[in-house]
C-alpha cells in the first residue's frame, strides 16, 4: 500500500492531470483506510471547487468584432 506521502501527491497531482485507474485505486484504497488522507483530499476538493467558482466569475472577454453587414 502507497504511504501518506505518495497518496498526499496523488492528490495534488489529480488537480493538475488524470490519474490513472492504478493511482485512483490505490489512492481510494488509501483514503479509505487513513482519515488523514482522506481529509486532505476532502480539502483538495474544496479547493478545486471554489478554484472553479473563482474562475467561472471572471468577467469573459466581449467578442472582439460581432458579426456585422460587411461593406461592399
Ligand atoms: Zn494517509
Amino acid at each position: 500500500m502507497m504511504n501518506c506521502k505518495q497518496a498526499t501527491r496523488l492528490l495534488s497531482d489529480a488537480q493538475e492531470r488524470p490519474l490513472s485507474l492504478k493511482e485512483k485505486m490505490a489512492l481510494s484504497v488509501h483514503t479509505t483506510l487513513c482519515s488523514a488522507c482522506r481529509h486532505f483530499g476532502k480539502q483538495m476538493g474544496v479547493i478545486r471547487h471554489l478554484s472553479r467558482q473563482f474562475a467561472q466569475g471572471e468577467p469573459t472577454e466581449p467578442p472582439a468584432n460581432p458579426p456585422k453587414d460587411e461593406p461592399k
